[in-house]
This record gives C-alpha cells, sequence and structure tokens, in this order.
C-alpha cells in the first residue's frame, strides 16, 4: 500500500502524519506496518534516514489501548539523544491522541523519573542502564507491556549494553511483539534475536521510498 489513508488509522493519527508533512509511507514502514499489524515479530535492516522510527512508532500507536495507565510499549535506544529524538517524533505522532511517552535515561534525578512513571504513561523510551535500574528498584511497572523495540541495535552492541537488554527483555514476563531496527546486522544481534524472538520476519530495505 502507498498512502496512509490506505490503512485504518485514526483521524487524530492521520491528521499528526499531515501536520508532521509525511504524505506517503516510505518503503520500510509500508513493509513494516502490516507486520505489527498481524503482531509479527520483525528484523528490520535499513540505512540511516528510511523513515524507521515511524515505522514502528505510528501502528504501536494506533493499537494502544487508551485506558491503560501503565506503559505497553518499552523502546531502548543505545543513547540519550536517540531516546530524546525517538520520544519527539512518538509525540508528534500521537499529539491528538493525549500520548504520554516517557523517556529514562542516566545523569538525571532518578526520583523524578520515579514519580513520573507513577503518572499515566503509554510509551518508555529508554537507555538500558537507567531502564534497569527502574527494574531492579520496582520503580516500573512493565506488567502490561506489549511491544518491545531495539532501536539501533548495532550501536546498542557496540557500547556493550548487550547483557542489560539481555536482563531487560528476561525481566519482562508479558507476551510480546518484538521489533528489532539496524543500520547493520552482525551474528551478536542475530543470536539476541534469535534468543527473543518468535519465528522474525527479516524485512531489508536498500533505498528510501
Ligand atoms: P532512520 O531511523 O531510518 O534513520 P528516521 O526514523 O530518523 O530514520 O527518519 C528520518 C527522517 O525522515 C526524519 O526526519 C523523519 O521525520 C522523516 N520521515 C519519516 N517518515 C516519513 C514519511 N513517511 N514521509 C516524510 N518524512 C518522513
Ligand atoms: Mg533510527
Amino acid at each position: 500500500m502507498t498512502n496512509f489513508q490506505d490503512y485504518n488509522f485514526d483521524e487524530e493519527i492521520l491528521k499528526a502524519l499531515d501536520k508532521l508533512g509525511y504524505q506517503k509511507p516510505t518503503s520500510v514502514q509500508s513493509e513494516l506496518f502490516p507486520l505489527l499489524f498481524s503482531h509479527q515479530d520483525a528484523i528490520v535492516k535499513s540505512k540511516t534516514g528510511s523513515g524507521k522510527t515511524a515505522a514502528f512508532a505510528i501502528p504501536i500507536i494506533q493499537m494502544l489501548d487508551w485506558s491503560v495507565r501503565t506503559p505497553q510499549v518499552l523502546v531502548l535506544t543505545p543513547t540519550r539523544e536517540l531516546a530524546l529524538q525517538v520520544r519527539e517524533e512518538m509525540f508528534h505522532i500521537g499529539r491528538y491522541k493525549r500520548l504520554k511517552v516517557e523517556p529514562i535515561y542516566g545523569q538525571v534525578s532518578y526520583k523524578a523519573q520515579e514519580k513520573q512513571l507513577q503518572q499515566r504513561t503509554h510509551i518508555v523510551v529508554g537507555t538500558p542502564g537507567r531502564v534497569l535500574d527502574h527494574i531492579e528498584q520496582g520503580t516500573i511497572d512493565l506488567s502490561e507491556i506489549e511491544y518491545v523495540v531495539i532501536d539501533e541495535a548495532d550501536e546498542m552492541f557496540a557500547i556493550g549494553f548487550e547483557e542489560q537488554v539481555n536482563d531487560i527483555l528476561d525481566s519482562i514476563t508479558t507476551p510480546y511483539v518484538m521489533t528489532l531496527l539496524s543500520a547493520t546486522l552482525n551474528q551478536n544481534i542475530e543470536q539476541l534475536c534469535k534468543r527473543y524472538m518468535d519465528n522474525p520476519t527479516y524485512i531489508e530495505v536498500e533505498q528510501d521510498s
């Protein structure tokens, strides 16, 4: 499908995409949307700038249960900058839904984050170290998680977050759909996918749109 109108997105989401100036889905978006809508795990390899954030963000936001008050989505990013960037884009896509996205990363007040996490939160976007701190301290409720996204997996492993990512995934006891995105793939990433994904579909997109 080549238009956002071809999917059953709510008016609020179509309006937000229009405001963002997104006229039609990029290739990676039209490939990932149907997989997420049918709750399938996916490994996405495409180059920087191909629109991977919106590829997972749009369908996941469309599928949120707005009556649930604790996080339904956990997005892990290798850096604080990326966490903020993903948070920003998700915020814009969900702006007319009153979407609440909480960024969680280190070197800022733990207490303030703890307080935010007690408020209504739909999505947590964070770096592995601080997310794991909240899990270990019992200050994040992951009992409603339905979607897990590992963004920039190659960077994640390059930085050395492999063990923390494993520990985080091990601590989630609900069944969840997992999406992993990366510009490049390697054996470590494939091993993680093998361990945590259920028969994933592999998407590789070469050009932008
Ligand atoms: P990637 O994660 O693949 O590097 P991003 O998700 O950061 O790519 O997207 C790259 C840029 O493209 C961002 O500025 C984003 O706002 C923009 N973008 C994403 N989807 C679309 C779309 N469907 N139409 C136009 N621009 C888009
Ligand atoms: Mg990206």
